[in-house]
C-alpha cells in the first residue's frame, strides 16, 4: 500500500488557492453579463469545482457527469462511456466543463462532442492540470490552472486506487 510519505508535493495548497482564485476571475471576466452551467466531471474535479465556484460571482448552475473509458486497449480509439449524464438540458446555455486533469484528451474530446450536439449557446473547458506531453487528441482549454510534466499525480480530488483525494495539495507518487 502506498503511504503518504511516498508522495512528493508538486503544487502546494496555497499555490492551488491562488491559481483557482485567478481562474475564477478569468471566468467572471469572460462570461460577464451571462449565466453559465458548470459541469463537473466526477469524481476528481469535485474539490477543484467547489473551490472554483466560490471565486465566481456571476450566476451559475451546477451539474455533473461521470465518465469511464473501456480500458487501455480501447482508450486510444477514443472509446469513452458516459456513466452519468447531466441532470438538466443544456440547450441554449453557456456550458463550462470542469475537469481535474487532461491527459490524452480523449475524455474531454468525447464530452465536448457529446454536448456540442445538444446545441448549447457555447461550450468550453476549464481544467486544473494539463499534461500536454500525453495528448493524443487536440482539445481547446479555455481556462487552465497548471501545466505539469508526465507524472501520475494525486491529491486535491485526484486518487490512486481510490486513495489520496483528500490531500490538500497535489503530489506525485515517488519514482
Ligand atoms: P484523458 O481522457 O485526458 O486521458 O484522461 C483524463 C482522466 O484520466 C482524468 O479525469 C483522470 O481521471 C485520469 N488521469 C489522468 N492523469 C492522471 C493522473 O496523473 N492522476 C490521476 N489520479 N488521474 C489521472
Amino acid at each position: 500500500m502506498v503511504q503518504e510519505e511516498t508522495i512528493e508535493e508538486l503544487i502546494s495548497e496555497s499555490a492551488i488557492r491562488k491559481r483557482v482564485a485567478a481562474l475564477g476571475q478569468e471566468i467572471n471576466a469572460a462570461y460577464a453579463g451571462k449565466e453559465i452551467v458548470l459541469v463537473g466531471v466526477l469524481t476528481g474535479a469535485v474539490l477543484f469545482l467547489s473551490d472554483l465556484i466560490r471565486c465566481i460571482h456571476i450566476p451559475i448552475e451546477l451539474d455533473f457527469v461521470a465518465t469511464s473509458s473501456y480500458g487501455q486497449a480501447t482508450r486510444s480509439s477514443g472509446e469513452v462511456r458516459l456513466l452519468k449524464d447531466v441532470s438538466h438540458p443544456i440547450q441554449g446555455k453557456h456550458v463550462l466543463l470542469v475537469e481535474d486533469i487532461v491527459d490524452t484528451g480523449l475524455t474531454l474530446r468525447y464530452l465536448l462532442e457529446t454536448f456540442q450536439a445538444r446545441h448549447p449557446a457555447s461550450i468550453a473547458c476549464c481544467v486544473l492540470l494539463d499534461k500536454p506531453s500525453r495528448r493524443v487528441t487536440d482539445v481547446p482549454l479555455k481556462f487552465r490552472g497548471f501545466e505539469i510534466e508526465d507524472r501520475f499525480v494525486v491529491g486535491y480530488g485526484l486518487d490512486y486506487a481510490g486513495r489520496f483525494r483528500n490531500l490538500p495539495y497535489i503530489g506525485a507518487l515517488r519514482k
